[in-house]
């Protein structure tokens, strides 16, 4: 009986889950169509995906910095071009680099899961990184590399208009948020970007298989952004 009553709240579980990210989906698609029609666009939801298809085809070549000469594959970017969350790495690891796609190692997968225990898959939000090129032995970035590498990220946000973006690690974090604090410090606050758009700065998931004592912080980090879309959706709170 009681195993029974376990199942049926587990079923409602996944119900209220699946009604949340319906939800999001038909509410961000409603809302970008609107703003493109304000504009004089009604190619809506279309625009932004073939607006980053054209800023992929753009850059695929790119030789602005060192990096290129060493990579398999450009790591663009993927996921929901409509989405009102975007998350942001440092740049692409040796996975990456070999199938052309963001956060496909270890990394990837634990991010997966986090998604997935928020109620989120990949395919709602759209995931990038500083850099698009493997830095060799994934070294940090330099700082000229960033700075021929960072205007192509923020025409992605400029084209995706996220609501929110979670900056994964110390350097997402430090350069969308001009700060040199530690992300430590300044992980699960919540601040502003640019306008209509927050930052929320949260664990590199990397960090957290090596130090699995932040892997609690990282989901907490994971809740708090889902609740703040929920908010700014006027939906409730599902947990
Ligand atoms: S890392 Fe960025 S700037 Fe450097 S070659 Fe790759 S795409 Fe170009």
């Amino acid at each position: 009986m009681i195993e029974k009553g376990r199942e049926s709240l587990y079923h409602d579980y996944l119900e209220i889950i699946d009604l949340f990210r319906s939800y999001l989906r038909r509410k961000t698609k409603t809302e970008k169509n609107q703003r493109y029609q304000k504009q004089g666009n009604n190619a809506g939801e279309e625009n932004s995906r073939v607006l980053l298809g054209n800023l992929y085809r753009s850059i695929k070549s790119c030789q602005k910095c060192s990096l290129h000469k060493l990579r398999n594959n450009l790591v663009f970017g993927a996921g929901n071009p409509d989405t009102e969350l975007m998350l942001i790495g440092e740049a692409p690891g040796r996975e990456e680099d070999f199938q052309g796609r963001p956060f496909v190692g270890a990394a990837g997968r634990l991010l997966t899961e986090a998604l997935e225990r928020i109620g989120l898959s990949r395919a709602d939000v759209y995931i990038a990184n500083i850099l698009k090129c493997r830095p060799p032995g994934n070294r940090n970035p330099q700082p000229e590399e960033i700075e021929v590498c960072f205007p192509y990220l923020e025409r992605q946000i400029e084209i995706i208009k996220p609501k929110l973006i979670c900056t994964m690690g110390n350097f997402a974090s430090q350069l969308l948020l001009k700060t040199s604090q530690g992300i430590t410090h300044i992980r699960g606050k919540i601040q502003c970007y640019k306008e209509n758009t927050s930052v929320i700065p949260i664990f590199h998931p990397a960090a957290c298989i090596y130090k699995p004592g932040w892997g609690r912080n990282f989901l907490e980090d994971l809740m708090m952004v889902r609740d703040e879309l929920g908010k700014r959706n006027n939906s409730k709170k599902i947990v």
